[in-house]
């Protein structure tokens, strides 16, 4: 079933990629695996899914899918909260959700004494929705050059998650903003130049996200069926 799914949704991203004549490597899955067990996530890593994702630390740590399927990254795309950082440093390699600076040093200092460079995405909140985590897009330049300077942190794009919506079209002005944000930080020297990629688009809205330059679709119900 897995391998079904994946086909699928492999066509899918493809033909969204031609639709916006955009090269196919430069849109990767991140697997949301949040609830499933951990020999299904196991199944996706041996299918070469380059990313596995997770919502929350203590279920990443005790899910985490054995080096021996083959390589992946492990994402955090759940919120952070600032005392899991020690833990959420040493478990993953990249925090897609970084969202305020009191949360980037502590996860400076875990990375420093842990001796390893976590990259992080900085999570913006461009729907204004007060329930949903991101920096406000009025903060989040000057969260940016904070994080910048932090040694054992690396900035590698941007995240959203736009509100949900049936028709996924309604979701697009969203992505759409995101990838401005990205280019005008680059074009002004807020972002450097290798921190591109934009996490953006889940089941309902990733060929959407996809044409509008999104990098990395995090997807959980095409991949895995439905979450009971
Ligand atoms: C669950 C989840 C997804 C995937 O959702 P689907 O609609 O099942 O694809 C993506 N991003 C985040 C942050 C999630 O929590």
């Amino acid at each position: 079933m897995i391998a079904d799914n994946l086909n699928a949704l492999r066509r899918k991203i493809e033909r969204a990629c031609e639709r916006a004549d955009r090269d196919r490597r430069l849109v990767r899955i991140v697997a949301a695996a949040k609830t499933q067990e951990r020999a299904i996530v196991e199944e996706v890593v041996r299918a070469d899914v380059p990313i596995i994702g997770h919502n929350y630390v203590q279920e990443a740590i005790k899910e985490r899918p054995s080096t021996e399927c083959g390589h992946f990254e492990y994402h955090m795309i759940g919120h952070l909260q600032r005392n899991k950082s020690r833990k959420a440093a040493e478990t993953f390699d990249v925090i897609q959700t970084l969202d305020n600076l009191a949360t980037a040093e502590a996860l400076d200092h875990a990375a420093s004494e842990l001796g390893k460079r976590l990259g992080v995405m900085i999570q913006i909140n461009l729907s204004g929705e007060p329930q949903k985590s991101g920096i406000p897009e009025a903060d989040a330049a000057c969260l940016i050059r904070s994080v910048q300077s932090l040694k054992n942190i690396n900035i590698l794009g941007l995240m959203t998650m736009p509100p949900f919506y049936d028709d996924p079209d309604a979701a697009r002005p969203f992505f759409h903003r995101l990838r401005e944000f990205r280019d005008n930080y680059i074009a002004n020297g807020i972002l450097v130049g290798s921190a591109i990629e934009l996490s953006m688009g889940m089941t309902g809205d990733f060929e959407v996200a996809i044409e509008e330059g999104s990098t990395l679709v995090r997807i959980g119900t095409a991949l895995f069926g439905p979450r009971y």
